[in-house]
This record gives C-alpha cells, structure tokens and sequence, in this order.
C-alpha cells in the first residue's frame, strides 16, 4: 500500500500517477480521460494491472531490462523515466518483482489534466481508477474540483475500502462513481482480495441511496467465490434504493495477470455469464451489462 508523497508546507498536493489515458470508451459514459492512481490495498489473484499496486522499492532491477534505455540511476534511488525514449514495451514492468513500475511520476493535479487539455474537447469527462484513488484523496479530491472547473466532470472508479460517507468533499466534487463489489461473503473476499469487504458494503448501500452510484462491477471468477449470492445480494441492495445504477459482469480473463496466479484460475462460460445476469435482473437490478 502507498499513500501521497507530501510536499513542502503550502506546496500544491501532489499524486502518485501511474498513467494517463487521453481517451477511453470502456470507464464510463463516453469518451473520457483517464488517470490511473498509483498504489492498491487489495491484493487481488486476478489484479489485471499487478505493477499498478506498490510503491517503487527503489531496486534497480528494472533499468538494466530497458531495450531503449530510457531508464537510468540505481539501487536506492527512484529511476529516471525518460519518456521520449520509451516505446511502452512492457519489459521494465515484467521486470519488476514488486508490483510496481518505473514510469509512475509525482504529479500536481493541474499538470495531470494540463496532458489531457488537448483532447478536452472530444471527451465527456474523466475517470480517476487505479490502482485504488481514494488511497490518494486528497489528491483526488484535486483532481474531481479542478477538472470540474475545466468542464471536464469526474468518475471515481474505487473498491470502495475508504467510506466514502466520511469523504465529504470527494463525494460531492465527483460526478458519480464505478464500485467493485468483489465478493458478498466476507471470508471469500478475504481469500480473493486479502482484505475484508465491510466497507465496500457500506458503500455500495450509501452511494445507492445518494443516487451516485453509475456503475457495480463484479468480476466473474468461477470456483473462486459464490457467484450466485454476490450477484444475487449486490442486485438486492440496488433495487432497495431503487439505484439506476447498471450492474456489470465481467467475465474472467487471463490477459494482464501474473501467469502464476492466471494458471490457477478458470474462466466463465457463456451459459454462467447469462445466467447470472437473469439473475441480477430478476432481483431488480436496473440494468445489467455482461462484458
Ligand atoms: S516500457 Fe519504456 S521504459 Fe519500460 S522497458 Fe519498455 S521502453 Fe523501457
Ligand atoms: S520499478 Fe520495480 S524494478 Fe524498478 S526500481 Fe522500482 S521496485 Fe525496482
């Protein structure tokens, strides 16, 4: 886990940013910037982004695997990303036993949406995902006011570990918000996730009834939890609150994930994925999405 590198007293917040993705037609309604958070304290075995997770250990290991040379110092300290020579290969990332990535920058909030300022008239708004955001809110806090300023309104894509009922100025500077609900029971989420799910049901209730839930996802992994309860019960709490909210199901995929841990997962059929999704719409889910 990993929290906000803190500046000078009165210096502008600064975050730990992964990456920025100047359009993105798949987190969110329509065309939207993207800013990825650096940092997670879930442990997921299916995390589709594992270098998104930690802090630089400062090792060195991956400067040595960059074809392109763009990566330089040593041991001990941060690398140097030279962007200009970077092709986005991939090879420091796999290189890197940590779960982190030498390409992540400190950043105010200003200069991560100054990189989206040339797109802004083709994007609808911008998400701010991870990683986990609301590890850095403060940061992101910045992010949601000073893109709302630039008529740029922003999704807060989160696993909902922070209550965000106690996040006054994120909940009311965000223009809704995409929730993971992983698993229903507590025991399995702690075998998927390696962190309890109380919280993230305290969200999913409380953003349903401030009506700025946009989106529910649950990745469907078969064999690895109840599949039938948590779309059963997460569809329950949405019709309760009488929630738009649109419920998504995403299917398992190995692309992204760490071959070791990939090795000891399946992924769902269709006849799973349609079953499922009768389910979540006869509990009284507004709309639901398989993808
Ligand atoms: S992604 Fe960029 S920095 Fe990383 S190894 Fe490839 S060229 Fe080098
Ligand atoms: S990004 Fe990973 S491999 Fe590179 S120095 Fe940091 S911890 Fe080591």
């Amino acid at each position: 886990m990993m929290g906000l590198v803190p500046g000078p007293e009165g210096a502008a917040v600064r975050g730990e940013v992964a990456r920025i993705l100047p359009f993105s037609a798949v987190d969110g309604p329509g065309n939207r910037g993207v800013v990825f958070l650096q940092g997670c304290d879930f442990g997921c075995g299916y995390c589709h982004n594992p270098e998104t997770r930690m802090a630089c250990a400062l090792c060195g290991a991956c400067i040595g695997a960059c074809p392109e040379s763009a990566l330089s110092g040593g041991p001990g300290s941060r690398p140097a990303w030279d962007r200009s020579r970077c092709r986005d290969c991939g090879s420091c990332v796999a290189a890197c036993s940590h779960g982190s990535s030498p390409k992540v920058r400190s950043m105010e909030a200003r200069e991560a949406l100054d990189e989206l300022e040339p797109y802004r008239p083709f994007l609808r708004g911008i998400t701010v995902s991870g990683g986990e955001c609301l590890l850095q809110s403060d940061f992101l806090a910045e992010l949601l006011e000073q893109g709302r300023a630039r008529g740029l309104p922003g999704l807060v894509d989160t696993n909902g570990s922070r209550p965000l009922a106690s996040l006054p100025r994120i909940t009311s500077a965000a223009e809704g918000f995409m929730l993971d609900v992983k698993a229903w029971n507590e025991a399995e989420h702690i075998a998927l996730t390696a962190s309890s799910n109380s919280t993230v049901l305290q969200n999913l209730g409380f953003l349903a009834r401030q009506g700025s839930l946009f989106e529910v996802r649950t990745v469907i992994v078969p064999g690895s939890f109840d599949l039938e309860e948590t779309v059963r019960e997460t569809s329950a709490v949405l019709a309760a609150a009488r929630s738009m909210a649109r419920y998504r199901l995403i299917r398992y995929r190995p692309w992204g994930v760490r071959p070791e841990r990939a090795a000891a997962l399946s992924e769902p059929d269709e006849d799973l994925m349609a079953r499922l999704a009768a389910l979540a719409l006869a509990q009284g889910a507004a709309s639901v999405l398989v993808s």
